[in-house]
């Protein structure tokens, strides 16, 4: 697990959904868990490790911006004068840590670093996003650790534009995205799925405003499990936002603390399954801080699962609703690809 209070020192303007006090609501779940954790200070991604997703270009862009403290980068996304220390402390923790789970140093993980890192593109911060910090650790554990085939599971509510584009034409890194649909950014309509080598290897899960628990476990249970079966990940990373949590108060999902219980079981039970346990959430969104602090207690009881754990029983959506009519749709784009997509 990886936490510092270095990552308090990235602030936008007063009333910033993306704020400070995110950290503080994670770090109260952490704390009830401290004894079970191993902590490890974050490390400065380097240029090198930055270069292999991000162009040069936007690594100077952010070292000036921060030159103008405070500045704003797009209407969303603002740095102050650490920003660019903080972004890479955060795209280095994600990083280190992701490496010490695939050197089987440690058997999982939770990144809680700010600021996100989803909606950040090769070439430009976006949406309170400066580095990508899964993007980053997922091109680390390939190129340090021998790591061939990645996993990210994006459960944030927002679609992750940027590791979408970052990787769509890869066939090595599977992005998987559920998210509130439609919405900010615009992007991860089914038929996004890849371009190039890479076609197939994007897997999008649109889902309407009002989604909870049923849902979302439904999506995992049978979309993801069978994709992931297919695919043979060697480790899984999952960006992991809380802002599908009932209580957050920019989206319109309703995802509560046992439900993200029941998706960190699932995913873990899928880790032990295909890849030693291999798992590594890197903290996204989430702007409750009731939400941050349930999300991340579950997240961390999945975690700590002494395990075998047991994949959690399915519950029922109701028939002909929005996740049977996604799944109809996702069969006709991937179907042909992963054998049993959407099998009850
Ligand atoms: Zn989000």
């Amino acid at each position: 697990m990886i936490e510092d209070r270095r990552f308090l020192e990235h602030r936008g303007p007063a009333e910033h959904p993306e704020r400070p006090e995110r950290l503080d609501a994670v770090h109260r779940a952490i704390a009830q868990r401290a004894d079970e954790l191993e902590a490890r200070p974050p490390q400065l991604a380097s240029n090198d490790e930055l270069l292999r997703v991000h162009d040069r270009a936007h690594l100077g862009l952010l070292d000036a911006a921060v030159e103008q403290a405070p500045a704003q980068l797009d209407p969303d996304t603002f740095v102050s004068e650490r920003s660019a220390v903080v972004a890479r402390l955060a795209a280095g923790a994600a990083l280190d840590l992701a490496c010490a789970v695939a050197r089987g140093e440690l058997a999982n993980g939770l990144a809680a670093v700010r600021p996100p890192g989803h909606h950040a593109e090769a070439g430009h911060a976006m949406g309170f996003c400066l580095l990508n910090n899964v993007a980053v650790a997922a091109q680390a554990i390939r190129a340090q650790e021998g790591v061939e085939r990645v996993l990210i599971l994006d459960w944030d509510v927002h679609h992750g534009n940027g590791t979408q584009h970052i990787f769509e034409s890869d066939r090595d890194v599977l992005y998987f995205s559920t998210h509130q649909y439609p919405y900010y950014p615009g992007t991860g309509a089914v038929g996004e799925a890849g371009s190039g080598a890479g076609l197939g290897a994007t897997v999008n899960l649109p889902l309407p405003a009002g989604c909870g628990d049923a849902e979302y476990l439904g999506a995992l249970q049978r979309v993801l499990v069978p994709v992931a079966r297919s695919f043979q990940p060697e480790m899984i990373l999952i960006s992991c936002g809380f802002d599908a949590h009932r209580d957050d108060p920019l989206a319109a999902m309703a995802v509560s603390e046992a439900g993200y219980a029941d998706m960190t079981r699932l995913v873990r039970c899928l880790a032990d399954e295909l890849c030693d346990g291999r798992l590594v959430c890197v903290l996204e969104g989430g702007y409750a801080l009731s939400g941050l602090e349930q999300g991340t207690r579950a997240v961390l009881d999945g975690l700590l699962d002494p395990g075998p754990s047991e994949s959690p029983a399915a519950l029922t959506p109701e028939p002909g609703g929005p996740l049977e009519r996604l799944i109809e749709q996702l069969d006709a784009v991937h179907g042909e690809r992963f054998p049993g997509l959407g099998a009850a």
